[in-house]
């Protein structure tokens, strides 16, 4: 039998990136899964597809009650969607911090909420949130990125507290920098995108990007009945880039 045989799991943020690895992994080894994304166009079957900004806390309602009764239960919240930001302190105004920390943290409080009930009920359930070695590693040129992940380190901690005593287990994954369309808009924007690249690359302990795929496996670990004692932890997942105190400058 497969590890999520008959186990029902929703992914934001899932038609993209680590939130599209994620889904297709947790698919393949026989969980139903259902994406809840701002454009969920690219996700196509077995996955299950709805559209909702978590940013907006009726969108966000409406999706989770429709992909629940798809799905016939909850037993797996994978809190993904997030979006970046670049500078210091000096360089983003108001406006910035209450958008993105509105996607980063509140997003995955309202996706949360609306999830708790079904997840209560599962008696066996897991979140995992996508943080970022951004959370703790004191990054350059990422202040209120790198607040909003210390926001999911710490949020990630404090519902592993309320829920422990509900059968909920909640964890969260660490990346380093991870080859998804995100870092490709990056590298992109730069004058010389392959030269970037390989600079990027070379900053890595492995000498390459961690592969999206990669993240997955760490965080269907976290969500499946392998992990069942784990919770309330970050698992890095960085080529070494925290274990080796090493800082992506
Ligand atoms: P991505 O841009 O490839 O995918 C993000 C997905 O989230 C997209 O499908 C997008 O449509 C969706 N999304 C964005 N805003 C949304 C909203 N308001 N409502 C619903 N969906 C929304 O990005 P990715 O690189 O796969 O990143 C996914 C997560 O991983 C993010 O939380 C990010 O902070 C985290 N992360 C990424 C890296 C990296 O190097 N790529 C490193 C550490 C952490």
């Amino acid at each position: 039998m497969s590890d999520f045989e008959g186990l029902k799991a929703l992914v934001t943020g899932g038609a993209s990136g680590i939130g599209r690895a994620t889904a297709d992994l947790l698919a393949e080894r026989g969980a139903q899964v259902a994406v809840l994304d701002l454009d969920p166009s690219p996700v196509d079957k077995p996955l299950l597809a709805h559209r909702a900004d978590v940013t907006d806390d009726a969108s966000v309602r409406q999706a989770v009650a429709a992909a629940v009764a798809d799905l016939g239960g909850l037993d797996i919240l994978v809190n993904n969607a997030g979006i970046g930001a670049q500078g210091t302190v000096e360089d983003n105004p108001d406006d910035d911090w209450h958008r993105v920390y509105d996607v980063n943290v509140v997003g995955m409080v309202r996706t949360t909420r609306a999830c708790l009930p079904h997840l209560r009920a599962s008696g066996h359930a897991a979140i995992v949130n996508t943080c970022s070695i951004a959370a703790t590693a004191g990054l350059p040129q990422r202040a209120l990125y790198s607040a909003t992940k210390g926001a999911v380190y710490s949020l990630t901690l404090a519902m592993a507290a309320d829920h422990v005593r509900e059968g909920i287990r909640v964890n969260c994954v660490n990346p380093g920098t991870v080859d998804t369309p995100w870092v490709g808009r990056l590298l992109d924007a730069a004058p010389d995108p392959a030269a970037e690249r390989a600079a990027l690359e070379a900053r890595q302990p492995t000498g390459r990007l961690v592969a999206a795929a990669e993240v997955a496996g760490a965080i269907a670990y976290l969500a499946s009945p392998l992990s069942g004692a784990t919770t309330g932890t970050a698992l890095a997942v960085d080529g070494g880039m925290q274990g080796l105190r090493l800082r992506p400058v």
